[in-house]
């Protein structure tokens, strides 16, 4: 073990344990996403480096300092993707995707930051994301709002809070950020390093710090608001008549500006309480101009992405069921009977059932012995097939977990009566 190799810091695997409340999310996402008509979309996990540069936005965290980045055998500059938004925006140029059309898009998939690792931040985390692309009004923007809180209500996470922020359109944050340069400037001998080096670069970051000693600076800052114009201020009013309509409740933050740089109008956060400092579980808002940022032709869009392992720690946390991937049913067999004829017998009853889950003792053994690792396996089933069966082509199904009498039927009729045991009063979902 001493010199075996290990994982890399902050870059985890998902055990098998794990597994059934990741198969759970991935399924339910997947449901609700298309029941508001999101198509699937898979980008490659190395993109040019220059994508997430643009695309991202020099002065961010995520560009300054966490992207993993490296020269390829060909001398090309490459980067582990650190989120998905760039890359689906990338594709969706290239491919011709925004043309005239109305297109909404999810993705899912691993992301690489080089951050501090600690509970709820990794090196390697995964995302769920969903980008609409075309529609400029506030419409989407809630349709969004409302797919995310779906998928909450589905899974039965409990206790998220949405809080909403509009960050107005580049021209009014121009102005937005003058007044805030200058507020700061006031207090520069206040700030700490971090805000020092966003003063000049990136001041609305400033309002992102988590340092407490700051706090009391940024809740006196300048808000955004005082500099919207007109149409920033009714596409937000908009956006929160729609989830008063639709009983979303949120609470209005003028301090969320987003780590990213590409917002325009429109950002939001599910954040918990449940979570410690890693309170955000899903983050998104409108990107009206990142598509021509990239080279293609002006086109709104907006999007969000959340946190897999964020959302998994919560359902954990709350208890909340995966879903059920163990074995339906192991297999037990006599040692004389022989491997070729028990992989037959399995194959068959696959056949039968496209539904079962079979698992087969391997290396043979005593009853007893492959007992125990039927009952290790969570399986409901036991299917026996001993030297008696064997010779009358007959086979037992013995209930593990059941309070069920043991049943031996001829061979034939075994997948009739699995079908029943399992799969007759199957609960919904
Ligand atoms: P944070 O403020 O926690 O760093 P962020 O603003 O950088 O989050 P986004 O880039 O908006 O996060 O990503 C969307 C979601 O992805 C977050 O809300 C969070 O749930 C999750 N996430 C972001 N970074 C990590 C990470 N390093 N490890 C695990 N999950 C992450
Ligand atoms: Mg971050």
């Amino acid at each position: 073990m001493s010199d075996a190799v290990r994982s890399v810091r902050g870059i985890n695997d998902v055990l098998p344990a794990e597994n059934p409340v990741w198969a759970r999310l991935e399924r339910v996402a997947a449901e609700v996403f298309a029941t508001y008509g999101y198509d699937r979309i898979r980008t490659p996990i190395i993109e040019h480096t220059r994508l997430f540069e643009r695309g991202v936005g020099e002065a961010t965290d995520i560009v300054e300092k966490e992207m993993y980045t490296f020269t390829d055998r060909s001398g090309d500059s490459l980067t582990l993707r650190p989120e998905g938004t760039a890359g689906v925006v990338r594709s969706g140029i290239e491919n011709g995707l925004f043309h005239n059309t109305t297109q909404r898009l999810w993705y899912s998939g691993p992301m690489f930051r080089h951050e501090r690792p600690q509970k709820g931040r990794y090196r390697q985390f995964h995302q769920f994301g969903v980008e609409a692309f075309g529609p400029t009004g506030p419409d989407v923007d809630i349709e969004q709002i409302a797919m995310s809180s779906r998928l909450f209500t589905r899974l039965g996470v409990s206790g998220l809070m949405l809080t909403l922020n509009t960050l107005g359109t580049p021209e009014e944050r121009r102005h937005y950020r003058a007044a805030l340069m200058a507020y700061f400037s006031e207090h520069r001998e206040s700030l700490d390093e971090d805000s020092l080096n966003r003063l000049e670069r990136n001041p609305m970051r400033i309002l992102d710090s988590k340092n407490p000693e700051l706090a009391e600076i940024i809740a006196n800052a300048p808000t955004l608001e005082d500099h919207l114009g007109d149409e920033s201020r009714a596409h937000f009013d908009g956006v929160c008549q729609g989830l008063d309509q639709l009983g979303i409740g949120y609470r209005i933050n003028p301090r969320l500006v987003r780590g990213l740089d590409y917002y325009t109008r429109t950002v939001f956060e599910w954040i918990t309480t449940d979570l410690g400092a890693q309170d955000a579980v899903c983050s998104g808002g409108r990107f009206d101009g990142l598509v021509a940022r990239l080279g293609g032709s002006s086109t709104p869009a907006t999007g969000f992405a959340l946190g897999t392992e964020r959302l998994v720690q919560l359902m954990t946390a709350q208890e909340l069921a995966g879903d059920d991937v163990s074995p339906h049913a192991y297999l037990v067999a006599a040692d004389s009977i022989g491997t070729p004829r028990i992989s037959a017998i399995a194959e068959w009853l696959r056949d039968q059932l496209p539904k079962l889950r079979l698992r087969v003792n391997t290396g043979g053994g005593s009853f007893k012995s492959q007992f125990k690792r039927a009952d290790r396996s969570g399986a409901r089933l036991a299917l026996v097939i001993g030297e008696v069966e064997a010779s009358m082509d007959s086979i037992s199904i013995k209930p593990l977990t059941d309070q069920r009498e043991q049943a031996s039927v001829a061979l034939t009729d075994a997948p009739a009566l699995i079908d029943d045991w399992l799969f007759a009063s199957a609960p919904a979902e």
